[in-house]
């Protein structure tokens, strides 16, 4: 049986990965999964609990029980998840424990096209022979900013600033974890949507991964 097509697509926080993925899945009819969402659970689930996110225990036995309730949380998208997110994502064992469940989603995807996967380490640990595998970044003013707004449209009273302070942190702490740390793989195509707006971001992706297929 011929392995179906996986697109990785990796890149640090608000550098547009998610909004790429959903659009490109939807245009090839592949599943997407956004696994930062399964970060996000654990994340908030720690924070439910009343325990620190880096605390080891705590985020272990969180991804254990691995609430999937948690996904239609309102606050599943929150700066404070996205914080505990990064913070439990450095732990070795939550890693271990989300591995299988996303590497089986792309040799099985619902649907049976083809997957797209979007996070740190698709194309680096999880999907390391994706058929595809892109890179998606862009300054981290520009994200802060893409970011804010988002937050900003939620009700969020976050400041910019505050903004471009959590990227910044959350960059730092994503690229420099010893384990599956947030890195380009040596084959991901490059992708810098600085100076694009979504759809000729799109447009471009579109363009590689169309290319690689029908190589
Ligand atoms: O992509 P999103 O901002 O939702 O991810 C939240 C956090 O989850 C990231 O900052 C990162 O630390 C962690 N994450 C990860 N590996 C992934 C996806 C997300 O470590 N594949």
């Amino acid at each position: 049986m011929t392995a179906l097509p996986v697109i990785a697509i990796d890149g640090p926080a608000a550098s547009g990965k998610g909004t790429l993925a959903r659009r490109v899945a939807a245009a090839m009819g592949f599943a997407h999964l956004d696994t930062g969402t399964l970060y996000r659970v654990v994340g908030l689930a720690v924070l439910k609990a009343g325990k620190d996110p880096g605390d080891a225990g705590a985020a272990t036995a969180a991804v254990k029980a691995l609430d999937l309730s948690l996904l239609e949380d309102h606050a599943l998208r929150s700066a404070e998840t996205g914080v505990a997110a990064s913070q439990v994502g450095a732990n070795p064992a939550v890693r271990e424990a989300l591995l299988e469940f996303q590497r089986n989603f792309a040799a099985h995807p619902p649907g049976g096209q083809g997957a797209v996967l979007d996070g740190r380490d698709i194309g680096t640990i999880i999907c390391p022979t994706a058929t595809v595998k892109l890179f998606v970044t862009a300054t981290p003013q520009v994200r802060a900013r893409r970011r804010y707004l988002e937050l900003f449209s939620h009700g969020s009273s976050r400041t910019e600033a505050e903004v471009l302070a959590d990227i910044c942190s959350r960059d730092h702490r994503d690229m420099s974890r010893p384990v599956a740390p947030l890195a380009q793989a040596p084959d991901a195509h490059l992708l810098d949507t600085t100076q694009l707006d979504i759809e000729a971001a799109v447009a471009l992706a579109l363009e590689i991964v169309r290319a690689a297929l029908r190589t």
